[in-house]
């Protein structure tokens, strides 16, 4: 297992020579103990990446050779899918199940941007005047990108992939809770044939490391995805030096179901919607609006199959609810529920605190019926297994409510009406829109937020544009 830091193509110790624990939050066991970075060594990492850059290291290479060494790396990952599955599950707590999807659409995003990296090209423009007008799409540089435990190597992927397909330098700060798969990953790169200094990653503490990083002025952009008070104080740090910022934030995402919606359907896209990765998901469900002549319908069937949803041990293979990512989120999340209650919602399935093997921290499929769009629950991010179920009358109530939120990160739609379903995602203020789906991800499809929930787009070829500069070259004639 990989534990120091990687700059350079070289592994270090931090230069403090500090280490901080990293624990397994399904048994409450050490996992390892990570070089903690600091601000001499983002220092350290951001020179790396900044030579690389300014020495054509990387972005001199073709972009077709960029591009196969992308897709090298990405079938050296394949090769170790399981390794880094079961090391994803380790430091998160969440499913084999998860991780495995997780990675195999790690291994896809690194094929994608790998795909792209040869086919980024500018315009000729048909300017008046005896001018040849065209523009160069040029790598912004080099780029420092924070993540979140969430997704911790996949969300990463979202971000490397892309910024060297474009031909810029990067330097990575994985979540202090989930470090391993980011630094597990440079040894693919490496073997791969990345140049020393193209891809570089450095754990450490948010307002250390990761305020190293924004602040730092060999890094041109910043992309970060976390949460949106974290995202705020990123943006307003980034500023002080003009540097170009992605911001990938949080959520409170509404699922619509319709009167008219296949109900089984549904319900189980209600279920996903939020248990999938334990509700630890930026674009989960976590309001669930429901047309009032099916509510006590889809309640019953949502409660009946949350109950069966019991968390379980996250290496077996037929466990669909893993642990909590820490304690200190158990906690967030149990007082959370707590509130609800206190605030006069009822729950309708789960609500405590579990230890299935006797350690964890585990909670329960939570749903909460009759909750009303005042209470703290309709409103704030949990990010854990709590659904919030809050009803309408009519369409007009039901986008409204959909709408009532300071974020906009994602929405689900149910209804068998194909012109109900297409008049609801236009009106509906989110960045991907699920009709009769929820949380389906591709490589190909931008993903990203509206209102407070971010700006800029992972994935897909809108992701491209965040990490290039369009330069317009005029030439007389
Ligand atoms: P967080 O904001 O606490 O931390 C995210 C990252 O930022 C971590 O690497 C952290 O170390 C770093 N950080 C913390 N303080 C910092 C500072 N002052 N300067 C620079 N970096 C700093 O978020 P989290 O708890 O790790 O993740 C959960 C949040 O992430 C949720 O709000 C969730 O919605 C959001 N998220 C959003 C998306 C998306 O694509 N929109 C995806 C996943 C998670």
């Amino acid at each position: 297992m990989r534990t120091d830091l990687f700059i350079n193509n070289e592994w270090r110790p931090a230069a403090s020579g500090k280490r901080f624990p990293v624990e397994n939050p399904a048994t409450e066991e050490l996992l390892a103990d990570v070089a903690l970075g600091d601000a001499a060594d983002v220092d350290s990492a951001a020179l790396a990446a900044r030579a690389c850059f300014e020495s054509d290291g990387w972005r001199g290479l073709s972009a077709r050779k960029r591009g196969r060494l992308l897709t090298k790396a990405a079938d050296l990952l394949e090769s170790r899918l399981d390794e880094f599955a079961r090391l994803e599950t380790a430091h998160n707590g969440k499913t084999l199940f998860e991780s495995k999807i997780e990675l195999t659409m790690t291994v896809n995003t690194m094929r994608y941007y790998g795909g792209w990296a040869d086919k980024i090209t500018g315009d000729t423009l048909p300017v008046d005047g005896p001018f040849l007008c065209y523009t160069l799409r040029e790598p912004v540089g080099v780029v420092g990108a924070i993540v979140p435990w969430n997704f911790p190597l996949n969300i990463a992927s979202w971000k490397f992939a892309p910024a060297l397909a474009a031909g810029c330098t990067i330097v990575l700060k994985p979540a202090s809770e989930t470090p391993l798969t980011a630094l597990a990953v440079a040894d693919v790169l490496l073997e791969a044939g990345f140049p020393p200094g193209a891809f570089n990653v450095v754990p450490g503490g948010g307002s250390t490391a990761g305020a190293a990083l924004v602040r730092h002025p060999d890094i041109d952009k910043i992309s970060f995805t976390g949460s949106t008070e974290v995202g705020r104080q990123v943006m307003r740090m980034a500023a002080e030096s003009n540097k170009r910022v992605t911001l990938e934030l949080g959520g409170k995402s509404p699922n619509v179901i319709f009167a008219d919606a296949d109900i089984p359907a549904a319900v189980k896209g209600a279920q996903t919607g939020i248990f999938y990765g334990k509700g630890e998901v930026c674009a989960a469900g976590s309001r669930l609006l429901i047309e009032e002549q099916v509510h006590d319908q889809v309640v019953e069937q949502l409660a009946a199959g949350a109950k069966k949803l019991t968390p379980g041990d996250p290496l077996d293979k037929n466990t669909r609810l893993g642990a909590l990512v820490s304690r200190k989120q158990q906690e967030t999340v149990l007082s959370y529920i707590k509130k609800g209650v206190e605030e006069g919602a009822s729950i309708v399935a789960g609500g405590k605190a579990v230890q299935p093997n006797g350690k964890g921290y585990y909670v329960e499929a939570t749903v909460f019926d009759g909750v009303t769009p005042e209470m703290t629950i309709a409103r704030e991010e949990i990010f854990g297994p709590v659904l919030a179920v809050l009803t309408f009358k009519d369409f007009d109530e039901g986008v409204k409510l959909a709408n009532r939120s300071m974020y906009g990160l994602a929405a689900g739609i149910w209804t068998r009406d194909i012109q109900k379903a297409h008049r609801a995602a236009r009106a509906i203020r989110a960045g991907t829109v699920w009709i009769n789906s929820y949380n389906v991800y591709d490589s190909g499809a931008p993903f990203g937020g509206f209102k407070a929930s971010g700006f800029g787009r992972d994935l897909g070829r809108d992701a491209l544009d965040g990490y290039l500069e369009t330069k317009t070259v005029w030439v007389g004639l």
